[in-house]
């Protein structure tokens, strides 16, 4: 009898991403989940001394694409553990002292704690992360050794929530992204050009990842795949345009870039041609691995598809499945066309 292997649906590979664990710096098993999600469908699938995944796609010769997802993701690292074995932390990227308190967090190797506030603290506005610990349940400095050391990064722990149309993880920016491009190239037959998926790198503190992979790549045009903002949700109408629901974002500048303007035309136009729905951004702060394709070497035309967010970098991350499917859409038939300029 031949049993019938059903393919991971996209809602399926977001929900499994979402829950891997992959802070900066420590991205090895997120990484491992997306290389077995992703090897049937490509020719070749490599690391580079970044922990980059990079996964070729092989083309028609018309040049090469770079498409750049990160798959890292905010935290907080053990900077110094107590005689009472609490554990003092940094942040890992853009994390906020007031999003993490009273979360449960979890370590790569299982361990799990708490998040408490010195009794002493200010008032919650006034709060930072020296005035937070993490609780591992441990009374003394040697028994907390035994679980966790300086430098080991945990990350907020809660569960994917599926509320219909609409899905929130702490972990949405930016395994949604990792997503996108994970079924992009499940979709591809023959692209025009060789397709380099690449899984970034240490993305949330300053784009390094996708630097160093874009000058070994050296593409003749580079996509990132992130999340953005949105103002859909109450008071938030002054701070963007962009709306959840109302399709892929087309990035045309945020804080670290402008986005080539030939590269943002060829994603308008190819929504249009396709049918995709997809709205224009533009993000007053923030930053993303478009900036670091764009300024390698002697410059490389590259753009941005989005997808709109709320609650960005909080634990409730929360994106629109209709704005989600709207990104693959607009990435696959990206990768199916040559880039002209
Ligand atoms: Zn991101």
């Amino acid at each position: 009898m031949i049993r019938k292997v059903t393919a991971m649906n996209s809602r399926e590979t977001l929900m499994k991403l979402c829950m891997a664990f992959g802070p900066t710096g420590a991205e090895d098993k997120v990484s491992q989940v997306i290389e077995e999600m992703v090897r049937p469908y490509v020719d070749e699938i490599r690391r580079d001394a970044m922990g980059n995944l990079i996964a070729v796609k092989r083309g028609q010769g018309k040049g090469k694409v770079m498409v750049a997802a990160h798959m890292d993701q905010i935290g907080l690292m053990v900077t110094s553990i107590d005689e009472n074995g609490f554990l003092r932390v940094a942040n890992v990227g853009g994390i906020a002292p007031r999003s993490v308190l009273y979360r449960q967090v979890t370590f790569e190797n299982g361990t799990v704690g708490c998040v408490g506030l010195n009794a002493k603290a200010p008032s919650l506005d006034k709060v930072t992360l020296e005035h937070v610990f993490i609780d591992i349940g441990c009374e003394s400095r040697a028994e907390a050794l035994e679980k966790v050391q300086i430098g080991d990064t945990c990350i907020m722990q809660a569960n994917f929530l599926d509320m219909g149309q609409r899905m929130s993880s702490p972990a949405m920016d930016n395994r949604s992204a990792c997503a996108v491009l994970v079924e992009a190239l499940k979709r591809l037959d023959t692209p025009a050009m060789d397709v380099y998926g690449v899984f970034t790198t240490q993305e949330e503190v300053g784009l390094r990842g996708a630097k160093t992979a874009a000058f070994a790549i050296q593409p003749d045009v580079g996509i990132a795949v992130d999340i953005t903002g949105e103002s859909s949700y109450p008071e938030a109408e002054a701070t963007c345009s962009m709306k959840m629901g109302q399709g892929a974002a087309v990035k045309v500048r945020d804080a670290s870039v402008f986005c080539t303007p030939a590269v943002v035309r060829w994603m308008e136009e190819t929504a249009k041609e396709e049918g995709i729905p997809y709205q224009r951004e533009v993000l007053t702060f923030g930053g993303t691995d478009t900036q670091a394709i764009q300024l390698t070497g002697a410059g490389i035309p590259a753009g941005c598809i989005s997808i709109p967010g709320r609650y960005i970098h909080s634990m409730c991350e929360t994106i629109d499945g209709r704005d989600y499917e709207a990104a693959i859409a607009l990435l696959a038939a990206l990768l199916k066309k040559e880039y002209q300029h």
